[in-house]
């Protein structure tokens, strides 16, 4: 078994049931997070019958990176799973510190019209230890702490939901991964049920959610899950969160030309969003070759945004930090997966 698959409680638990003592799992615990010893035998304060336990049940991390992308701003890293599957994460430099955008699913089956990781479809979820094990390579690999997580990457974290309530235990528990709540963000492209059960956690965990159009009619033409929640049953959902965590949420808003950027969507985004505890982020749409939309221009982006300001919208046009790298949700593993089909 992988170690990094275990929270302190499930770990506790295993332990226990083993003749051993609760805090043994803190100390396990401390050396692999705070320590970084990945060396059972090395584990000092542990008994010679507990470090044989380890050896015998657990090993540690085995993500591969596989191939780094660089840029000033921005670094992607491909990773290499151990059943050689292929995930990608993104390390942004803001000037609060390291962010790292992180995937939650093998590929993903939300099947949105403008993004390449739902033109692989899922393959797999990812398990507890390749979502922390990405936290650990890449700060591991750039030698530095990762101040905040983003699940924005490949994947729909909220149909990986058992993994992610996990993740989050570990994230945010200070002898694990020991990122604040504040700074951990999940983005969904609506899945209402769970929504609704992301509310009951109750944690300060950050919610974002895709929302890319101001009506049903646009919305269902882009996004599939669409069909399946309307923007109604999505924004009902907000309040709910709202209501129960006072957090604001993100209202994410890729900006296609010609599709969704027009002076009357701005309006009716206004009339959605307006007076309620949410800020709408404009994201420039980062084109992939593989589909035939376009970015809309500054020009269209800025008077969007002007729209919904003179409504007394909270919002933000996203920086682009990745635009030359195959930083766009999926780019870097479907470009490898076409070189593997070559
Ligand atoms: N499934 C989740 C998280 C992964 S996608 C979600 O839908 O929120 C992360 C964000 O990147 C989403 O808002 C997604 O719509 C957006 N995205 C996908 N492809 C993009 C592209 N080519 N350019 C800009 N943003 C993109």
């Amino acid at each position: 078994m992988n170690i990094y698959d275990f929270t302190l409680e499930e770990l506790e638990k295993l332990l226990i049931e083993n003749g051993f003592k609760k805090y043994n799992a803190i100390q396990i615990i401390e050396w692999m997070y705070e320590k970084k010893v990945y060396d059972f035998n090395k584990m000092t304060n542990l008994s010679k019958k507990l470090i044989e336990f380890c050896n015998e049940k657990f090993h540690f991390n085995d993500l591969k990176v596989v191939k780094v992308e660089k840029s000033t701003l921005a670094n992607k890293y491909l990773l290499e799973l151990s059943d050689h599957n292929k995930i990608e994460c993104v390390l942004m430099n803001h000037d609060y510190g390291y962010s790292l955008c992180v995937s939650s699913q093998v590929g993903c089956n939300m099947g949105c019209s403008f993004c390449e990781s739902g033109r692989l479809k899922k393959v797999r979820d990812l398990t507890l230890s390749e979502l922390v094990g990405q936290v650990i390579s890449v700060s591991t690999y750039e030698n530095i702490r990762i101040d905040s997580i983003v699940v924005m990457g490949i994947g729909e974290p909220f149909d990986n939901f058992i993994n992610i309530k996990r993740f989050i235990s570990v994230v945010i528990n200070n002898k694990m991964i020991n990122i604040g709540q504040r700074h951990l963000t999940i983005s969904t492209c609506g899945l209402v049920p769970k929504i609704y059960e992301f509310a009951d956690l109750e944690t300060g965990v950050n919610l974002a959610v895709s929302l890319h159009a101001p009506n049903n009619e646009i919305r269902d033409k882009i996004m599939k899950i669409n069909h399946a929640y309307k923007i109604e049953e999505v924004m009902k959902a907000l309040d709910y969160y709202i209501e129960k965590t006072n957090r604001r949420v993100t209202i994410e808003y890729i900006m296609l030309a010609g599709i969704n950027d027009s002076d009357k969507c701005a309006q009716e985004l206004s009339h959605l969003v307006k007076g309620k505890l949410m800020y709408v982020n404009l994201i420039p749409y980062n084109e992939t070759s593989n589909f035939t939309m376009k970015r809309s221009n500054d020009f269209k982006i800025k008077s969007f945004y002007d729209i919904l300001k003179s409504n007394n919208v909270n919002v933000t046009i996203r920086k682009e930090m990745g635009g030359n790298l195959s930083a766009a949700c999926g780019q870097l593993r479907a470009n490898e997966m076409k070189c593997l089909e070559k």
